[in-house]
């Protein structure tokens, strides 16, 4: 029986809405914040799965949103302690946090110190032409800035996200913001492309001058080139990483272990192993319903033998140095490998994967066309 070795902590405000994103994430001015309630509301929802869920022992939280580097550290504090103290964890607990550089300042990094070791800052680029088309609250200068404040006071696992693919974006600025990013000695690097998100104000948009295919190739192949120089491992589909900084909270859920996840629109994962079964629990999105919810169990909702598959390798493909167990899919799903021969099959011939009575193995030819392997297990 695996423990939950992860909790996942939602903050859904942001100073304001970015025109490509589509997380759970709203603008102060259009959601107000009341963070002493929502804070309280977190403890009663962290409350409530552990009276229900005993099987836990944490390895790893993540702190994510929206922008809680909006929060004060005092509340951020509170409630990691009120955690603390209340389950069973590892000592060398990875909890990271995100930040927006643009809502974070020398004072509450000192403050978070003892809190958090790990950050990860929202950067995006760091090239101002391509943040302004992003519609970011911070420029170039403001992010290296922070970074280096941060590095100054001791934290030594940070990830910077950086987008590529971005309006107007040519290779030399693409490779620009991942070398800024390299030359300051960060130990991970998110990489991903900027995808058009329905119902975002991009998806909307018909002129948004985003680079073409030819460019897009070059940029792929270069920047990957470039962090396998500087040591960077790519161990996750947009995850770069210094050997032993991976990020723990990921991998947990690319390994389809379960997870807990409180705050507005935040997802858990809960394996019940005596009845051999997968429950999903989803909170309530908008933050005012969130705060007034008493009961974080009501979305509870059982994953069906023919979903499962496909959970598991959208999550496993995403690691991608390592074969799939078979092994592991059973006890995992609790389903037989014959429940899914004729899809690994059908893979096979595909040149998708490879596969014997161990293991499956993704092709380079799959890791390219990730998602037709995936779509052979919708239902
Ligand atoms: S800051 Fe992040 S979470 Fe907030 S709107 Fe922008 S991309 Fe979304």
């Amino acid at each position: 029986m695996k423990k939950i070795k992860a909790l996942y902590i939602h903050f859904p405000w942001c100073i304001r809405k970015c025109p490509y994103c589509d997380f759970n994430s709203y603008a102060i001015g259009s959601c107000p914040k009341d963070e002493n309630l929502y804070i309280e509301t977190l403890k009663h929802n962290f409350e409530q799965f552990i009276e229900n869920f005993q099987n836990i022992y944490l390895s790893t939280i993540y702190i994510g949103g929206g922008t809680p580097s909006l929060i004060s550290s005092d509340s951020i504090k509170s409630l990691i302690d009120f955690i603390a103290v209340r389950v069973p964890h590892e000592q060398s607990m990875e909890i990271s946090m995100e930040m927006n550089p643009g809502t974070v300042d020398q004072q509450k990094l000192k403050n978070l110190k003892n809190v958090i070791n790990r950050i990860s800052f929202g950067v995006q680029s760091f090239t101002d032409r391509s943040l302004k088309a992003l519609k970011r609250i911070h420029n170039a200068e403001q992010a290296v800035s922070i970074i280096k404040q941060a590095q100054d006071l001791g934290f030594e696992n940070i990830n910077v996200d950086i987008m590529h693919d971005l309006p107007y974006q040519t290779v030399d600025a693409a490779i620009h913001d991942l070398s800024t990013a390299i030359n300051l000695s960060v130990q991970h690097i998110s990489w991903y492309q900027l995808t058009m998100e329905e119902g975002t104000e991009f998806y909307l948009s018909s002129n948004l001058n985003i680079p073409n295919e030819d460019i897009l190739e070059e940029i792929d192949l270069k920047g990957k080139q470039l962090l396998a120089d500087h040591n960077f491992v790519h161990y996750e589909i947009s995850g770069f990483s210094r050997e032993s900084y991976f990020c723990r909270h990921n991998i947990s859920y690319w390994n389809y272990d379960d997870y807990l996840g409180i705050g507005a629109g935040a997802h858990s994962k809960i394996t019940d192993w005596d009845n051999k079964k997968i429950f999903r629990i989803a909170q309530d999105e908008e933050p005012y319903k969130f705060m007034q919810n008493r009961n974080f169990l009501k979305n509870l909702r059982d994953v069906n033998p023919e979903s499962r598959p496909f959970e598991f390798f959208l999550n496993k493909a995403r690691l991608l140095k390592q074969n799939i167990s078979l092994e592991e899919f059973e006890s995992l799903t609790f389903l037989k490998r014959a429940f899914i021969q004729s899809q690994l099959k059908k893979a096979q011939e595909l040149d998708l994967i490879k596969y014997d009575d161990t293991f499956v193995t993704i092709t380079e030819f799959g890791k390219r066309y990730l998602n037709s392997f995936l779509e052979l297990f919708l239902v």
